[in-house]
């Protein structure tokens, strides 16, 4: 039986001792060529190798990120458990990211900003934190994460998924009665959806126009997910404030993309948040054992849903 490591080494040493501390009876691998295959029952990467199919006997395979939308599912073994990184550090990084996010549109940072750069010393008007909406596109580990630090400053609060949710002091929509409801009322749009074929173009020219007029942005799922232009449209007419985007489509953007210098954006290298090793080794740790003892481990990725 051993565990297979497929990302940097760096990392790989962090999870090589997490292992050896908590499973020494598990052996730990890194390099594919001088393993057998055979033996390798845990792979953990970010993508999933070509040659999955010669790890006949592997039950779960970890995917390093918190999505899964870079792996195609359809070549894993149905036998095989896809689990992503539900993590402490992966959380506590979104929850900061999202707050500076918020507060840097809430508090009109682009603007002021560009008021440095012109040498201008200007006080913009300034709304108060309980008349700016707050919405948030997925109410799973990081939205609901998200707004409860949100919480903390006097929001009001919205929040969309799939299926009916009930969040304490949280207005919750589900479906596509929902995504109106809660695009017609959010001054501020958070997006933390996993990509699927359904959300993918899900922030399209149409959906956008939804917002009130003034509304921004912060765009943290998946590139994908965000008509780029129709992003462009919306702030070059007005009708949009400002935006913060940390995932875009491509990654990096080609070096003439308007997003680059765009006044009302402030881009981040999908930096939002990043895989702690520790943290992420004790959650695969912790993943293993309650596989092994017939539980489901955390994480696990439902195949029908794409995530
Ligand atoms: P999660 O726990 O799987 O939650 C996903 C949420 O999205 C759920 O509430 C789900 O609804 C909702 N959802 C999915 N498809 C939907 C649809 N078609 N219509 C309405 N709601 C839908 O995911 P998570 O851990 O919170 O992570 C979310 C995403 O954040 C990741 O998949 C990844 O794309 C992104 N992310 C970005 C970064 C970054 O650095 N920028 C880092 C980590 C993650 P139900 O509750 O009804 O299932």
């Amino acid at each position: 039986m051993t565990f297979l490591f497929n990302s940097d080494a760096r990392r790989g040493e962090i999870f090589r001792q997490a292992l050896a501390d908590e499973l020494p009876d598990l052996p730990f691998a890194m390099d594919a060529s001088k393993v057998d295959p055979d033996a390798v029952r845990y792979l953990i990467t970010w993508t999933v190798p070509e040659d999955i199919a010669r790890y006949r006997n592997l039950e779960i395979l970890f995917s390093i990120g918190a999505g899964v939308d870079q792996f195609h599912i359809d070549t894993v073994p149905q036998t095989v458990k896809v689990v992503r990184m539900v993590d402490e550090g992966i959380i506590r990084m979104m929850q900061e990211y999202i707050c500076l996010g918020v507060l840097a549109l809430h508090r009109n940072l682009p603007a002021y900003l560009k008021q440095q750069r012109q040498q201008l010393w200007k006080a913009l008007p300034q709304r108060q934190a309980e008349d700016c909406r707050i919405g948030v596109l997925g109410l799973g580990m990081l939205g609901v994460a998200a707004l409860e630090r949100l919480r903390t400053f006097g929001f009001p609060l919205a929040g969309w998924s799939r299926s009916p949710r009930e969040i304490d002091g949280v207005t919750c929509h589900h479906g596509d009665d929902g995504l109106k409801a809660i695009l017609s009322t959010s001054d501020i749009l958070i997006c933390l959806l996993p990509l699927t074929d359904e959300t993918t173009g899900l922030l399209n020219a149409q959906r956008l126009s939804l917002l009130p007029d003034g509304a921004a942005l912060v765009h943290a799922g998946r590139g994908r997910q965000l008509d780029h232009g129709a992003l462009l449209d919306a702030l070059d007419k007005g009708r949009l404030s400002g935006a913060v985007v940390d995932v875009t489509d491509p990654e990096p953007l080609p070096e003439d993309h308007p997003f680059w210098t765009h006044p009302k954006i402030l881009l981040t290298p999908h930096i939002a948040s990043v895989t702690q090793p520790h943290s992420a080794a004790r959650t695969v740790v912790e993943n293993i054992k309650r596989h092994e003892s017939g539980l489901q481990p955390l994480g696990l990725v439902d195949r029908r849903r794409g995530y």
